[in-house]
């Protein structure tokens, strides 16, 4: 079954101005801003500004210029907030959370971008 979007998710409030959220970085197709419940010191989420719930779909529906100018963005938010691995750098850890298995809450599809720790293993025991 095709994804249904929902216009009323609160990342699509968020691009529509009805919710405050602090942008750290944005480009023609993406926006990135600090998760409200940061898991670590660095947590920022990247979302693209057109209508996807997850990482599959953004991958299958999204053109090929909003799928490279997203990306661009994750590396520029990387680079500008000492996440990149590069250079000596402490690096991250990039999620995207999708459907029931995943315990995706909101269904407008983000990439959290974490670090500024060391964060431990991959996944923790269900
Ligand atoms: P997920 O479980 O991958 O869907 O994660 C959703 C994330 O969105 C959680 O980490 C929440 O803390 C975050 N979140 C929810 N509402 C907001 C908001 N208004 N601004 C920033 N982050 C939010």
């Amino acid at each position: 079954m095709p994804y249904e979007y929902d216009d009323q998710n609160v990342f699509a409030r968020i691009l529509r101005g009805e919710i405050p959220s602090t942008p750290v970085a944005e480009s023609e197709h993406a926006l990135a801003f600090p998760d409200i419940t940061p898991q670590a010191p660095e947590h920022i989420l990247v979302i693209p500004r057109g209508p996807y719930v997850t990482f599959d779909h953004f991958c299958a529906e999204a053109s090929d210029a909003e799928i490279v100018d997203f990306h661009r963005l994750v590396a520029r938010v990387c680079a500008e907030r000492g996440l990149t691995a590069a250079d000596g750098g402490e690096g991250h850890r990039a999620i995207a959370n999708a459907g029931r298995n995943g315990v995706q809450e909101v269904p407008h599809y983000h990439l959290h971008l974490i670090g500024g720790r060391r964060l431990g293993r991959m996944l923790q025991p269900a």
